[in-house]
């Protein structure tokens, strides 16, 4: 693991690493065989409170920065994530089980990229507006909570924490439980950048405690959370109760839409490539597939063989594509969820419950496809977070939007057609924060959060940038 080698059993509060107040640790697995990779502090309400102060006090400094100085020690924090990049993608591979290549390219790729955008906007972003007669000021929110999930766990820190700094906030972060390692990689990097001490701050815990610390603690302004549904309500509930600022990005269930003239083929390969990307840990995943009532065993038969491409593996293997998923605990839910497919009557073409052979050892699952879903069952309805694709025939394009707009989730979204234009009509349709249009590609500047309860505000470029900023109008 090199780094780390159990060197941080510290907390990166106020510029440097000190000892956590309480004595309890949290071990960190590699879900792919089980062992120990590290440990680190456990974190209290009492390091929450001195990390919260420390960003306190750091705030005035920071927020009087000029954005083209703000905007510098960005570019210097993209620069040091690069340099970090193996150590990085290694960490993230080691504690979430990403398949190396995978972790190599998006995991480590993405968060370089967004540190680099908010490096070049705030540089030329106007901090000021003249509306009519009034000068209007965007100015920080101030503190920033900023909790986040293991899913892809240096993005998630930098998707807050860079356009934070860039609007003038100072921030703390509370990883998630599984995947901290990477978080005080990130720390390092902040560190090496030289920012003035307490503009950012990393506090390791569990959620319950650490993480619930930060979202309840006064003085702090902006919530800005990743995760579960269920615990972005209760976050929702304390920010709330604290008039504070919140940001949610949470579940999804997000539809792939096959129309009748659409390439099959390509349509279903991607789909499936999108599903299984990260072991289906990904909260905009396409988890179900939509196709035309006519075309659906076709659909089915060119699922299953693209589905066969995905053989579970050992993550550290470059040519694995799917490794395992992040601990026993996900490995029950996502299993649980296979099993209460059959139960419910859909078809299984691919994978099951069965352990995958070969590999005893560690938080493997077989990927899964199953056919024959109805729009009301439960794999078709819960966000899963495993490798599981529900195929849905739809009668007619009206009967497609019903499907795709039937949950209480809206966070992204796939829409095929050989007519580009019939593809975006159909995507105006949709509830939902996101679309691509005939697998078109990731924008890293585009706003990305959710419809309905996916979530509220948008992370990533301008509009993600505008989170951490309050106006105040001045009139002349
Ligand atoms: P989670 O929501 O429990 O955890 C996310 C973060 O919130 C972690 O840092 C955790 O420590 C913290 N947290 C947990 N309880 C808290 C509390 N009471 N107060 C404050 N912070 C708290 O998610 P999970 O257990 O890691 O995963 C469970 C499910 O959540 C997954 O199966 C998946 O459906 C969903 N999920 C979604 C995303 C996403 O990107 N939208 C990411 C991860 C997980």
């Amino acid at each position: 693991m090199g780094v780390h080698d159990g060197l941080y059993d510290r907390m990166y509060i106020d510029g440097r690493w000190r000892p956590a107040l309480g004595d309890d640790t949290i071990e960190v697995l590699n879900p792919a065989d089980e062992q120990v990779v590290g440990r680190v502090p456990a974190g209290t309400a009492e390091d929450v409170d001195a990390a919260v102060r420390a960003a306190r006090a750091a705030f005035p400094g920071w927020a009087a920065t000029p954005p083209a100085e703000r905007a510098a020690r960005l570019a210097a924090l993209r620069d040091e994530l690069a340099a970090r990049r193996e150590d990085i993608a290694a960490t993230i591979t080691a504690e979430l089980g990403a398949p190396i290549s995978f972790a190599q390219g998006v995991q480590s790729g993405a968060p370089i990229t967004v540190a680099g955008s908010y490096a070049e906007l705030a540089a030329r972003h106007s901090f000021e507006e003249r509306i009519g007669n009034s000068t209007v000021l965007h100015e920080p929110v101030g503190v920033v909570g900023a909790i986040t999930p293991w899913n892809y766990p240096l993005h998630q820190i930098v998707a807050k924490v860079a356009p934070a700094l860039a609007a003038g906030c100072t921030v703390v972060v509370k990883p998630a439980e599984d995947t901290p390692l990477v978080a005080q990689l990130f720390a390092e990097a902040v560190h090496a950048v030289g920012l003035p001490a307490g503009v950012f701050n990393l506090v390791t815990g569990v959620g319950p405690v650490a993480g619930q610390a930060l979202a309840e603690h006064p003085d702090v302004d902006l919530v800005s959370f990743t995760g579960s549904t269920e615990v972005g309500r209760r976050i929702g509930a304390v920010a709330g109760g604290g008039i504070k600022r919140l940001a949610l990005e949470l579940g999804g269930k997000s539809a792939n839409v096959i129309l009748p003239d659409a390439d099959l083929g390509r349509a279903v390969g991607v789909g499936i490539a999108n599903v299984f990307a990260n072991s289906g840990q990904t909260c905009s995943a396409w988890t179900r597939m939509l196709v035309p009532a006519d075309r659906y065993a076709e659909a089915v038969e060119l699922a299953v063989a693209a589905a066969a491409k995905y053989v579970p593996g050992d993550p550290l293997d470059p040519a694995t594509r799917l490794g395992p998923l992040v601990s026993a605990k996900q490995l029950d839910r996502v299993r649980g969820y296979i099993e209460r497919g059959v139960a419910e009557g859909a078809r299984i073409v691919v994978g099951g419950t069965d352990p995958v052979e070969g590999l005893e050892r560690g938080h493997y699952v077989r990927p899964t496809v199953f056919a024959d879903v109805t729009p009301d069952m439960t794999i078709a309805q819960e966000e899963i977070f495993g490798p599981v694709l529900a195929v849905l025939p739809y009668a007619d394009e009206d009967d497609a939007v019903r499907i795709a707009n039937g949950t209480v989730y809206g966070l992204s979204g796939a829409v095929w057609s050989a007519d580009e234009a019939t593809a975006a009509a159909f995507a105006r349709r949709l509830h939902t924060g996101q679309v691509d249009i005939n697998g078109g590609r990731f924008n890293p500047l585009a706003p990305f959060g959710g419809y309905k309860q996916s979530g509220l505000g948008r992370e990533l470029g301008v509009h993600g940038l505008a989170e951490y900023l309050q106006t105040k109008s001045l009139q002349f």
